[in-house]
């Protein structure tokens, strides 16, 4: 597995396995076919409701704790200094670990800088190996880079071939953050796994729609986390680092962006305050 090296000298695997909408009684299931196929990275939150689940797989697995790389996040209803503390060791019980590979907030809503300096504290105290953000946008992450002492290690953020992100990688590259896809493929949205563009690209390699998008991702350095319930799509989703995309192909999904999220906009007020009242049951 390849992987990156976040700023505070941590590496990660450049792919991994996400689990957002997998039922919890569907995901220990996933979740231990994921790490038979060979995925060794996990990507979770408090608000997927599936944590324990994710922790069951894990335990089974007998994976060594140093073999894996686990992510979970922060919810909104768990933000401020003391919440989040106590939200992080809530959810280090679901998973059942006794530190976690990196902690996200999970949005840009909230007291996020309360969130922070719990989440500084837990970095020194060595319980987390990494912190960082999720859906901040560059003016927000900018300004919080700014006024905190530690810079996030990663931005997970809606990056697909329909909304390729690329000022908001070149901040985050500038500023020392790496940039993390979420929703790879879009959800399957504005027919993605039958897109022609796409679909030639993998002919000519010998490679799904899938395998070409998370592997344009890796071309650009994006860490990516596809989700998928079904084994032969995990095996194939894996499947990505036996060949390459010439310079015209990159360049011919690069011109699929609309520059535009195809879920949510984090700057809509409507967007803002519908997610900063939803509690989900962490
Ligand atoms: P995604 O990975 O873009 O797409 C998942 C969909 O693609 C599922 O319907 C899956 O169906 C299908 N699929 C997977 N592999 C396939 C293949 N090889 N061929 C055809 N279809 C395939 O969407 P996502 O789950 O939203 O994003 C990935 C991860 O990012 C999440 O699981 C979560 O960990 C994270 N995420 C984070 C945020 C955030 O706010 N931070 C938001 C969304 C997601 P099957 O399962 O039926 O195979």
């Amino acid at each position: 597995m390849q992987n990156v090296l976040l700023n505070n000298g941590v590496e990660m695997p450049i792919l991994g396995f996400g689990v957002y909408q997998i039922p919890p009684e569907q995901t220990e299931q996933a979740v231990s076919d994921a790490l038979a196929a060979g995925y060794r990275s996990l990507d979770t939150a408090a608000a997927y409701g599936n944590e324990e689940a994710v922790g069951r797989a894990i335990k089974a697995s007998g994976i060594p704790r140093e073999d894996l790389f686990v992510t979970t996040k922060l919810w909104i209803s768990g933000a401020g200094e003391e919440n989040a503390r106590h939200a992080f060791h809530t959810s280090l019980r679901k998973l059942g670990l006794d530190h976690l590979d990196l902690y996200l907030i999970h949005q840009p809503f909230g007291d996020v800088y309360g969130s922070w300096r719990a989440m500084e504290r837990l970095h020194r105290e060595g319980a987390v190996r990494a912190i960082g953000v999720s859906n901040f946008y560059p003016d927000r992450l900018v300004d919080f880079i700014d006024h905190n002492e530690i810079t996030p290690a990663v931005n997970q953020i809606e990056t697909h071939p329909f909304n390729r992100r690329t000022v908001d990688q070149d901040v985050m590259h500038e500023r020392g953050v790496q940039i993390e896809s979420w929703g790879p493929f879009a959800e399957g949205r504005n027919n993605l796994f039958s897109d022609p563009v796409l679909t030639e690209i993998g002919a000519a390699h010998g490679k799904s729609v899938a395998q070409v998008v998370l592997r344009w991702l890796i071309q650009r350095q994006v860490v990516v986390i596809p989700k998928s319930v079904r084994a032969d799509r995990m095996a194939e989703n894996l499947d990505v680092f036996d060949f390459e995309l010439t310079d015209s192909q990159m360049a011919s999904i690069d011109a699929m962006d609309t520059g535009r999220s195809l879920f949510l906009d984090h700057r809509d007020p409507e967007v803002v305050s519908r997610i900063g009242k939803l509690q989900p049951n962490t």
